[in-house]
């Protein structure tokens, strides 16, 4: 989104197509430079950048992060977590794939958001829940009408209210809107992502019932989850803790993650051999993990866990692998599929779960009620008539 509001120009997130990526791209024809998947409108073009002030990113999921290796020239960019950037970027910079084209240029300067403080630019950021931590929403303070971009947002979270003000230091968006009587939203620029999906609703508080349930007739879980998706990852954790099971992190990016909750429940144990990384956890080998075990892992590092699970006598016969789904697919191209036809080449019971990280469409009344805009502009989704016809306006 770019907003022109006088001499003041600002560019709220800047991602990568990947609707369009998958029409040119597969895992053999891999993009050749920035300048190409600018060309064929996969990345923001470089006139879109004229005259910014700053660039503000909502959250770190590459359709809205995009590549900063695209930023033409110096413009300041405010990132959610920049120890989370830094670490995804050195994770980049090696990649044998395109994914080695994302890292900044030397001249880009980031900095980290502040939410709650309005800035220079007049632009607050206020946290939301979403399935990448941390997850911002932005309100801008404009000089003829205050807009409010909420970035992509779920209205029901994994964590409780308490939970989520720790995490994130304040309230939700929703919250700190419900508390300012005197807080009016001009335009609301909303994501539309489930908008005319018939997928059935399920809240993260049912998902994790569902996953409970699977999980008391089986010795071992192993979840996927996207390296982001802190929330999940917490939930998780919770229920290996009821459920008196092991809790193992299979992977350098979640064990990362997990560094980010200040009040821990209890402190994950890692698989040496899966997650070398530099985390203030106890580092276990493959042959310690105990009977009882619920193991995270990434949807990449998941079959060679499992591989190695059962090479080293540890992938018990009594095994469920519950795969979260990435959503929409095409936003990062994951080959789930594939991963399930090892599972079943395995022998192991699986299922895929999908607590969106987007709100559905049953709940759009309420969040108007809430923000209460003048204007809204649906953007992110495939189906802006549909939405359009919902709110009332056509
Ligand atoms: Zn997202």
């Amino acid at each position: 989104m770019r907003i022109e509001d006088k001499d003041r120009v600002l560019v709220f997130d800047q991602g990568i197509r990947f609707d369009v990526m998958n029409k040119y791209y597969t895992s053999f024809i891999t993009p050749r430079s920035i300048a190409e998947l600018r060309d064929l409108g996969v990345l923001p073009r470089s006139e879109w950048y004229e005259n910014t002030n700053s660039i503000y990113i909502s959250h770190m999921h590459l359709d809205h992060l995009g590549a900063l290796s695209n930023i033409p020239s110096e413009i300041k960019t405010f990132l959610p977590s920049l120890s989370i950037y830094n670490y995804m970027e050195e994770k980049w910079s090696t990649s044998p794939t395109w994914l080695s084209l994302i890292p900044r240029k030397y001249y880009v300067e980031i900095e980290e958001l502040k939410p709650f403080k309005t800035d220079k630019n007049n632009v607050m950021a206020l946290p939301v829940s979403h399935s990448a931590f941390p997850a911002y929403s932005f309100l801008y303070f404009g000089r003829d009408e205050t807009l409010l971009y909420t970035g992509d947002f779920r209205v029901e979270g994994f964590l409780t209210e308490e939970e989520f003000y720790d995490l994130n230091q304040g309230e939700s968006m929703f919250g700190f809107i419900e508390g300012k009587q005197d807080l009016r939203v001009d335009t609301l620029i909303i994501e539309g992502t489930n908008i005319g999906s018939s997928r059935l609703p399920i809240s993260p508080e049912q998902a994790i019932n569902i996953i409970r349930k699977v999980a008391k007739s089986h010795n071992q879980v192993i979840a996927t989850l996207h390296g982001l998706d802190l929330e999940y990852a917490y939930a998780l954790m919770k229920l290996s803790e009821e459920l008196k099971f092991g809790f193992y992190v299979a992977s350098s990016q979640i064990a990362n993650l997990l560094q980010k909750i200040p009040k821990l429940p209890f402190k994950p144990k890692i698989v040496e051999s899966l997650a070398e990384q530099l985390v203030p956890f106890e580092k276990i080998a493959l042959e310690e993990i105990e009977e009882k075990s619920l193991i995270l892992v990434s949807y990449r590092e998941a079959i060679d866990l499992v591989k190695e699970l059962a090479s080293a006598g540890k992938l018990s016969n009594d095994s469920v692998f519950i795969m979260s789904e990435p959503e929409p697919q095409v936003e990062e191209a994951s080959e789930y599929e594939v991963i399930a036809n090892w599972f079943s080449r395995m022998g192991v019971e699986f299922y895929t779960i999908r607590a969106s990280g987007h709100y559905y469409p049953y709940q759009l009344k309420t969040i108007l009620k809430t923000i209460k805009p003048k204007k809204v502009q649906v953007i992110h989704t495939e189906k802006p008539e549909l939405f359009n016809i919902l709110i009332g306006e056509k």
